[in-house]
């Protein structure tokens, strides 16, 4: 983790500072846009949509509703364990930190709209999201679904 620095800097030298630099990639933003998405569609009434521009912003759509979030175009590294941008953990915290970053918005989005995202079946809690899994904080915490599985709440 000592040599982050020194990796970002070769990297930069190398021309290839677009995969492992700290702005975000709009391509995995959109992966995970997708992935959301289908989880969306799937837990809540309605046709949704979620969508990523390369100038960063997020659009949410439902029927009637248009909501457009500008995410930042950079990576905060300071909200990860600084082990996790060791390079051997970059790639993955790249790829789950795009992850939160769409789930978070589109939770905000739903909670400013009061949509209310589906409990936990078992445990009557609220789903929220840690990384790229949907969770359920009730006791013991578990998974629900990995982003872009989660079912409709009656089967779940
Ligand atoms: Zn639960």
């Amino acid at each position: 983790m000592l040599r982050t620095k020194t990796e970002k800097e070769v990297v930069h030298a190398l021309g290839r500072g677009d995969a492992c630099s700290v702005r975000r990639d709009p391509n995995t933003l959109r992966r995970w846009a997708a992935a959301v998405e289908h989880d969306a569609h799937n837990a809540l009434d309605g046709i949704w949509s979620l969508a990523v521009d390369d100038s960063y912003v997020l659009t949410v759509r439902r029927d009637g509703l248009r909501e457009q979030v500008l995410l930042d175009d950079m990576v905060d590294e300071d909200s990860w364990p600084p082990d996790a941008w060791a390079p051997k953990h970059r790639k993955i915290t790249l790829d789950l930190e795009a992850a939160e970053a769409v789930a978070d918005e589109l939770l905000e989005v739903l909670r400013l709209r009061d949509v209310s995202w589906p409990s936990c079946s078992q445990h009557d809690q609220p789903v929220s999201h840690c990384s790229a899994e949907w969770i359920c904080s009730g006791s013991p915490v578990h998974q629900v679904a990995l982003f872009g599985a989660l079912q409709p709440p009656n089967t779940a």
